[in-house]
């Protein structure tokens, strides 16, 4: 048995649907966090989003599954989608922290997220319980708000190359009858084409 403490990662996002940057984000935090496992967190009805905005949970789950295929330290954990209500981080990481007492938990955000993580539920508490990974997006430097940045945290700051991907930009190029594969990776492209995802979205400019 290893005298050290376990390293979870935690990777939450909507995924709707995950793409080649989470991969490349996730394969990322194994490597320069040294984490013996990485869950990805796929979140329920998000509590900062309108309800009805995010393809159905069983297609996001299963869409997690592919973009994290092979990888045998990636969980898929589906926690936040069977939770009833809005799902949280911090609701997680209380849940994590009473079935792994000794684990080190790392939660993997992009740069986005940090400059807004003062609006999450309880983000006092989430800070003083985990150390964040955050990694830069594309044309951005990590920085957290000021709010954040005045009140102590771990932070480590990934070096993830810029990738211009988002899940945004996938589903407008997935209603426009475009194939998604060079950005959300083959067995996901697949999938939404399958499954006729993401055909009704409004598209951003
Ligand atoms: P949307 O476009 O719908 O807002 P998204 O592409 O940002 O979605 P999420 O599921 O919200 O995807 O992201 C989950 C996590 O991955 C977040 O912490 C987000 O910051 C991070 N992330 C997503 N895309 C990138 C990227 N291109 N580079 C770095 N981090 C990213």
């Amino acid at each position: 048995m290893s005298l050290q403490p376990r390293r979870v990662g935690l990777f939450g996002g909507s995924f709707n649907p995950p793409h080649r940057a989470h991969r490349a984000l996730a394969e990322l935090a194994l490597e320069s966090l040294a984490l013996d496992e990485l869950r990805w967190l796929p979140a329920g009805q998000p509590w900062q989003k309108p309800p009805g905005s995010l393809a159905p949970a069983a297609h996001r789950e299963a869409m997690v599954r592919l973009a994290a295929a092979g990888e045998p330290r990636f969980v898929v954990d589906t926690r936040e989608l069977l939770r009833q209500g809005p799902s949280t981080t911090i609701a997680s990481v209380r849940e994590l922290e009473a079935e792994a007492p000794d684990a080190s938990l790392l939660l993997v955000i992009g740069q986005d997220q940090y400059a807004r993580l003062h609006t999450w539920v309880q983000w006092r508490e989430l800070l003083s319980a985990v150390t964040l990974a955050v990694a830069a997006r594309a044309g951005q430097q990590v920085r957290p708000s000021p709010l954040v940045g005045a009140t102590w945290h771990r932070v480590r700051v990934l070096d993830l190359p810029a990738l211009a991907i988002s899940a945004t930009d996938i589903r407008a190029r997935a209603a426009r009858g475009e194939n998604t594969a060079a950005l959300a990776g083959e067995a996901v492209a697949r999938y939404i084409e399958q499954h006729h995802l993401y055909l009704h979205e409004s598209t951003p400019h």
